[in-house]
């Protein structure tokens, strides 16, 4: 008979008393905010359990990666730091070594891990976190291989979490996506769409804000999908203006925005709050509509240019980030241009820019490159440096300008801080260690392609 929850953990308790030191676990995350955000949940588990936390692997009894699955290259990574663990190992091998998060989703990757990597013995899924005890009992009574790959359902919402900051929290609102993509693994690895209670959400958000927390990012494959398929359906600007009216001082942001989902009401609701972010990243990818059609994003690029239009027409100075793949297999150089159009028109705040790499057992691996890889790399050159004019002349708009300011680092050579505006613009000024995780207000005195400038007002 399965054992429950309770008896696996008195399970593993008897395991750690029998270590003659202090049971350890190091978790690293790669990869994107969501993967972040499940590894302080792995934290909390391991924590739960009777480990203490540690950064150094060499001291470790359990190292967990928690890795991702969007970029080949980076999964590379990811192997490769796992083989380097393996000296490790050979010198404790009652060490655990696991692998977790959306890239052990991947057949290609376990069957590798089986092969050639056999300390590797644990494998947990994305969504599979409330295995992990499970697992490692399973493991600690001599199990060599254990795996859970689920996804379909919402993690545990009494999970326990170890923050690792004491200012900004991420707080999932939803897991999996609908859209396919077709450069995009996601899909496949995480599963469709599912969204946690408005109430569940709320909960946690006002918990952190009650604890000093000044910034609450909210996370989603496509946070404009949010709602769909819950018993009482609520869209996401609903679900916005109920977090927004939580009493207290902190900015909301929130990641990533389908275009073909965002709506004016979504922007009515940022503009007419209080804490939310005055900016938007909106992934465009690509400003052709014939790659937008073969990447089946669902939307052309006069459709996305409408609510660039209806913004800036009440909100002239409101800014827009977005993601940009360049050299999707068919691209061409026309195709190019049609970006470099979009990127000129819309005047983005900032790009976050990537050559397109394959993912297996996606649409867009299969399809042929029309360009070289030498015209792919100038593209890249063109786009990065135009889009370094276009930030800096635009940025400037807020010379002279008072703003919010969230301090998230204080450098000691320099003397100065750097975090974010409620407009999502990076920021230096002078300040101290004691304003780090403080909302500042801060006039720009002047503005870089990457940063503005500015000085510390007296607190209103
Ligand atoms: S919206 Fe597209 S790119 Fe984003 S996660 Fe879903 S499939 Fe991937």
């Amino acid at each position: 008979m399965a054992e429950n929850s309770m008896q696996t953990r008195e399970g593993i308790r008897a395991v750690l008393e029998t270590f003659r030191h202090t049971p350890k676990a190091h978790v690293q995350s790669f990869g994107c905010q969501l993967n972040f955000c499940d590894g302080e949940k792995y934290k909390g588990i391991l924590q739960d359990l009777g480990y203490e936390l540690t950064e150094t692997p060499e001291e470790a009894d359990v190292i967990l990666y928690n890795a991702c699955a969007v970029r080949a290259h980076a999964e590379s990574r990811v192997i490769g730091r796992l083989g380097a663990l393996k000296p490790i190992y050979d010198k404790n091998p009652r060490l655990i070594v696991g692998l977790c998060g959306c890239m052990a989703e991947e057949q290609e990757v376990r069957a590798l891990l089986k092969k050639s990597y056999p300390f590797v013995k644990l494998i947990l899924g994305a969504g599979a976190m409330e295995r992990l005890p499970e697992s490692l009992l399973a493991v600690y009574r001599g199990e060599k291989h254990r795996e859970s790959l689920e996804f379909a359902g919402l993690p545990d919402e009494t999970l326990p979490t170890v923050r690792t900051s004491s200012f900004q929290a991420s707080v999932p609102v939803m897991y999996g996506c609908n859209n396919f993509c077709t450069y995009c693994i996601v899909p496949y690895v995480r599963g469709r769409e599912r969204s946690r209670t408005p109430e569940a959400v709320e909960q946690e958000v006002r918990g952190l804000i009650e604890q000093g927390y000044r910034e609450i990012l909210l996370l989603g494959q496509n946070v404009n999908s949010y709602g769909r398929g819950l018993q009482t359906e609520i869209g996401f600007p609903e679900l916005l203006r109920r977090l927004d009216a939580i009493p207290g001082d902190y900015f909301i942001r929130f990641m990533s925005s389908h275009p073909k989902d965002a709506t004016p009401e979504l922007i009515d609701t940022m503009l007419h709050s209080q804490h939310i972010e005055h900016h938007l990243h909106l992934p465009v990818q690509c400003g052709s509509n014939r790659v937008l059609k073969e990447m089946n994003r669902n939307y052309t690029s006069e459709k996305y240019l409408e609510l660039i239009d209806y913004t800036r027409g009440i909100a002239p100075d409101f800014g827009f980030s977005s993601d940009i793949i360049v050299g999707f297999p068919t691209e061409t150089e026309a195709d190019f241009q049609d970006t470099m159009r979009m990127i000129e028109y819309v005047r983005y705040d900032n790009l976050y820019t990537f050559i397109y790499s394959p993912r297996s057992g996606t649409k867009a691996a299969e399809m042929p490159f029309v360009s070289s890889q030498e015209e792919i790399s100038d593209r890249m050159r063109r786009l990065l440096a135009r889009q370094r004019e276009i930030s800096e002349a635009f940025n400037r708009r807020f010379i002279g300008k008072t703003v919010r300011f969230l301090a998230e680092k204080f450098d000691p050579d320099t003397k100065l801080l750097l975090g974010k505006t409620r407009e999502g613009l990076v920021l230096e000024a002078p300040g101290s260690e004691q304003d780090v995780g403080k909302l500042l207000h801060v006039t720009v005195t002047d503005a870089k392609n990457w940063a503005l400038t500015g000085e510390q007002q007296p607190l209103i």
